[in-house]
């Protein structure tokens, strides 16, 4: 265990959220479009420019030394002219503003008086213009978590970036309908203490953000950065975190590395699958901000803020699930995370909410860890499994079983599951015992289960097997 203290460990998230609502600075839907639904390519050359400091941005020098050709596809039904930079921007849109003031406020931040939209360069190719278009919302903030009070100075409302789909030596390609779907980016100080506590952050931060309803969901919907620093090395940024609970880890593999570097310089390192991290760029430096010209600044007036409702925090709603249906906590959480329809299912079934809840999140996480799955779990699924549940044709074992089938895209085969007395439970082992004899106890436990798996509990196999076998 690394003792963090000591190490002079500082650690800071910046988090970025999708939001479900509109693209920011278009009428495009927020709709992802794969490869198959390309209708047009087009293609361009970008240039590292002076930033207004005079200097070159250091990041932006390194992008243009890889003297790349950049390929965008996109598709007419998920971006236009304006994603192209051949259209001014249109108005930043309401219902992002309005999500992003919410998420503010939820953060105890302080609003800004007027939205100016900024251009911060952005020279990897994946915004066509060159930049990409950012705005102040919110700002000195704080999150209560458990290890007391974390600061969030900033709040950023942006434009996603096209997303990356293949490289060449001298080419690039991109996907355009990524590009211009609303983005909060938050901030918080490096007020964390320890790897766990990052985590914990940033699953409260995604808890406030989901809180709007608005929060995009799917892959890629969520990125996290994580800054930190030890005592006599360089800041470096970690990037593409691709599971919260990953964090941890991630940081404490990053804290060894770091141990044994000497003389490094602050850079970005990506995360890869397997945890460790590999060094990505150089950290970008700061003379790349400049305001947005076809834009207009729009006032933020406090009447208009009035007009903004604060939604209730999906950790309370969590808490008000935890206490009707008195779950565990994290089951709690997870019912409002992924807006799990719990309330419809309990009161459907006359099953104990906690075994309702136990099938619909823990089950199909076990199903995925132990098989290949072919079929993803939908309402109609468990709604079948709930139904045979309730009448009592299969029990909580088989329940498990029957929804593996469904994954494994194996029709159940209900009979096998089917529930049977304790008395003709008995008459079987009886038979059993007597066809068998001097057959250890766990071999005829084993012929006992082949036959009658998930209709029986285990235990009270056992003990009939104990009064007949001697
Ligand atoms: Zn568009």
């Amino acid at each position: 265990m690394l003792d963090y203290k000591k190490l002079g460990f500082m650690c800071g998230l910046e988090v970025h959220y999708q939001l479900s609502t509109r693209k920011l600075f278009c009428h495009c839907p927020n709709l992802v479009h794969d490869s198959n639904s390309i209708s047009y390519k087009i293609q361009r050359n970008l240039m590292a420019f002076e930033g207004e400091s005079g200097k070159k941005d250091i990041a932006a020098e390194y992008e243009e030394s890889k003297n790349k050709t950049f390929i965008y596809e996109g598709s007419n039904s998920s971006s236009c002219l304006v994603e192209l930079d051949e259209s001014p921007p249109f108005p930043i849109d309401q219902g992002a503003l309005k999500t992003s003031i919410q998420v503010a406020m939820l953060l105890n931040m302080k609003i800004v008086n007027e939205v100016i939209v900024m251009r911060k360069i952005v020279i990897d190719g994946s915004n066509v213009s060159g930049y990409q278009r950012t705005t102040l919302i919110g700002r000195d903030g704080f999150l209560e978590t458990s290890k007391g009070k974390v600061k969030i100075p900033t709040l950023y409302l942006e434009e996603d970036a096209a997303q990356k789909t293949s490289k060449t030596k001298d080419t690039v390609t991109y996907n355009l309908s990524r590009l211009g779907i609303p983005l909060l980016e938050i901030a918080t100080s490096p007020d964390l203490q320890d790897p766990e506590h990052a985590k914990e952050t940033a699953y409260l931060i995604g808890m406030v953000v989901k809180s709007t309803g608005k929060a995009h969901r799917g892959i890629g919907s969520i990125r996290q950065d994580v800054n930190i620093s030890i005592k006599n090395h360089s800041r470096i940024e970690l990037k593409g975190f691709q599971d919260l609970r990953s964090i941890p880890k991630v940081i404490d593999y990053e804290i060894l590395r770091q141990l044994k570097e000497k003389n490094e310089s602050s850079h970005v390192r990506k995360v890869e699958p397997n945890l460790t991290t590999s060094y990505l760029r150089p950290m970008p430096g700061s003379s790349r901000l400049y305001p947005e010209t076809d834009l207009k600044t729009i006032q933020i007036s406090k009447e208009f803020l009035k007009t903004i409702e604060i939604p209730e925090l999906l950790t309370e709603r969590a808490l008000n699930f935890e206490k009707k249906y008195n779950l565990p906590s994290d089951h709690a959480r997870e019912i409002v995370s992924e807006n799990i329809p719990f309330d419809y299912y309990a009161e459907k079934y006359k099953i104990e909410p906690k075994i309702i809840a136990n099938l619909l999140i823990e089950a199909p996480k076990e199903i995925s860890s132990r098989f290949i799955i072919k079929k993803q779990l939908k309402q109609k699924d468990f709604e079948f499994v709930f139904d045979n549940l309730e009448n009592k044709k299969i029990s909580r074992e088989a329940a498990f079983e029957v929804l593996k089938d469904i994954s494994l895209d194996i029709k159940p085969n209900l009979l096998k599951y089917q529930t049977i007395s304790l008395g003709e439970l008995e008459a079987f082992i009886k038979d059993l015992v007597e066809k068998n004899k001097g057959v250890s106890i766990s071999g005829l436990m084993g012929d006992v289960m082949k036959r009658y798996r998930g209709s029986v509990d285990g235990k009270s196999a056992m003990e009939l097997l104990k009064k007949y076998v001697r």
